[in-house]
C-alpha cells in the first residue's frame, strides 16, 4: 500500500476492482444489463473516477439519487445513460432534460414537472416510472398507479416524455426467503401489466439492488441497480462474503501515526478516560475520528471496539473515538511517528474490513464507507476508465453530445 507521504490521512480507491466488481455483477446477472449506482459521491469513493471505472467494466447504466450529482457527471463529460430517482419541488429540470438525463416520476406532480421543463427545453423527456410495490418509500401507490399511467399515456401521444423504464426497489431482498420479497415482485408484475393495459410501454424493467442481482434471480429483469457490489461489499454478508461473490473491496482508508508513547498501568484515555490501560503501554494516535466518518459508535465500549492494524497487527481503539483522532492501544508492539495504520481495507493484509467497522459499530458497510468524510483526500489507483491522451474516455457520447450543462 503507497501512502502518500504528505498527507496524514487518505482514502486509497482501487479502480482495477471497481471495474472487476462491476465484471463479477455482469457476470452472475446476465443477460440483464448494470446500472452502477453512483450516488453519494460514488458511495464516499469518488464520483466521476467511479462512474468512468464503472463504465470501462461494462455498466451501460449509471444511477444517482439527485439531479445534480446527474449534471455533475455530464459536466465531467460523461454521455451514457443517467438515471436521477429524487426529485423535488423547485428543482430545475431544464438543464437535466436538456443534458439528457433520465429522471424517474412518482407522482403527477414530478410528471408535470418534468413535461413543463421538456416543453421548455423542447426536446423530449426521458422518463422512469417509479412504483412502490411495498417497501413504502418513493413510487406511486397502487391506487395512484392507474391515474398516472393515464396522465403518462397522454404526455407520450403528446412528445412531451418518452418511457425508457418502470423500477421498483426492495426492503429486504438481502433476506431472499422474506415473503415480502414475492409480495414485490407480484405487486411488480401487476404494475407492468397495468401499464400495458394502459397503453404504457414499461420499457427497461428494474426492481434489483445489489442483493437482489445476486440472490433473487426472478428480479433481474432488464437492468439491474448495483450500488454496494460495484464497491466490492457483500450486500448480505451472512448470506455469501464479497469473496464468495467476487468481489474486491475498492477502498482503503488509511493514516499515518502522529505520536506514540509509554503509558504506565492505570492511565486513563480519551474523552471520558472510559478506557484505563491494564499494562504499561504504548499508546499511538492515529488522526482520523469521527469527522472523517469513524465511527463514534466504534469506540471502547468495555469489550471491544473498532481496530486499526499497525506493523502488521491489529490494535483495538482506547477510549473514545474523538472528531479528529482515535487512540490505539498497541501493547509491547513497537511503532514510530509516520507509520502505516490502516483503518479498514480489502483484508488482504489483515486489516479490517468495512464489515468489521460496521459490526462493532452497530451499522452496515454501506454507511461505512458512505460515511468516510470530505476531509479525507481520496486517491484513485489502477487505470481502469482513466483517460489517457488521445483516448476517448468511458461514457463519452458517442454520437452527437448532449447539451453539457455549466
Ligand atoms: C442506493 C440504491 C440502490 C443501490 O443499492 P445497493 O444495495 O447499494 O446495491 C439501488 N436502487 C435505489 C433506488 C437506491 O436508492
Amino acid at each position: 500500500m503507497d501512502l502518500p507521504p504528505e498527507l496524514p490521512a487518505v482514502a486509497l480507491v482501487d479502480l482495477d476492482a471497481v471495474a472487476r466488481n462491476v465484471g463479477a455483477v455482469r457476470r452472475r446477472v446476465g443477460p440483464a444489463a448494470v446500472m452502477a449506482v453512483v450516488k453519494a459521491d460514488a458511495y464516499g469513493h469518488g464520483l466521476v473516477p467511479v462512474a468512468r471505472a464503472a463504465l470501462a467494466g461494462g455498466a451501460t447504466w449509471l444511477g444517482v439519487a439527485h439531479v445534480h450529482e446527474a449534471l455533475a457527471l455530464r459536466r465531467a463529460g460523461i454521455g451514457a445513460d443517467v438515471l436521477a430517482w429524487i426529485l423535488t419541488p423547485g428543482t430545475d429540470l431544464v438543464p437535466a432534460v436538456r443534458a439528457g438525463v433520465d429522471l424517474s416520476v412518482a407522482a403527477a406532480w414530478s410528471l408535470e414537472a418534468v413535461v413543463a421543463a421538456a416543453r421548455e427545453a423542447g426536446r423530449r423527456a426521458r422518463v422512469h416510472l417509479e412504483v412502490d410495490t411495498g417497501m413504502s418509500r418513493g413510487g406511486a401507490s397502487p391506487a395512484e398507479w392507474p391515474a398516472l399511467l393515464d396522465a403518462v399515456a397522454d404526455h407520450v401521444a403528446a412528445g412531451d416524455v418518452e418511457v425508457r423504464g418502470t423500477w421498483a426497489h426492495f426492503a429486504s431482498a438481502d433476506v431472499p426467503a422474506d415473503p415480502s420479497v414475492t409480495a414485490q415482485l407480484a405487486a411488480f408484475e401487476a404494475a407492468l401489466a397495468s401499464a400495458r393495459e394502459h397503453g404504457v410501454d414499461p420499457g427497461l424493467r428494474h426492481h434489483a439492488n445489489s442483493a437482489a442481482a445476486f440472490f433473487v434471480p426472478q428480479a433481474r429483469y432488464d437492468l439491474v441497480r448495483a450500488g454496494l457490489a460495484v464497491y466490492g461489499l457483500s450486500p448480505a454478508p451472512d448470506l455469501a462474503t464479497g469473496a464468495e461473490l467476487g468481489l474486491v473491496p475498492a477502498m482503503t482508508l488509511a493514516a499515518r501515526l502522529a505520536h506514540v508513547r509509554r503509558v504506565p498501568a492505570g492511565a486513563g484515555v480519551s474523552y471520558g478516560l472510559t478506557y484505563t490501560t491494564a499494562t504499561d503501554t504504548t499508546l499511538a494516535l492515529v488522526p482520523l475520528g469521527y469527522g472523517d466518518g469513524v465511527p463514534r459508535h466504534a469506540s471502547w465500549d468495555g469489550r471491544r471496539s473498532g481496530e486499526v492494524l499497525v506493523g502488521g497487527a491489529r490494535h483495538r481503539i482506547a477510549g473514545r473515538v474523538c472528531m479528529d483522532q482515535v487512540v490505539l492501544d498497541l501493547g509491547d508492539a513497537t511503532a514510530a511517528p509516520g507509520d502505516a495504520a490502516l483503518v479498514f481495507g480489502p483484508g488482504a493484509d489483515g486489516e479490517a474490513t468495512a464489515d468489521d467497522w460496521a459490526q462493532v459499530a452497530g451499522t452496515i458497510s454501506w454507511e461505512v464507507v458512505t460515511r468516510v468524510g470530505a476531509r479525507v483526500p481520496r486517491r484513485h489507483t489502477g487505470t481502469a476508465g482513466v483517460p489517457t491522451p488521445g483516448q476517448t474516455p468511458a461514457g463519452a457520447p458517442a454520437g452527437a453530445p448532449a447539451e453539457v450543462p455549466a
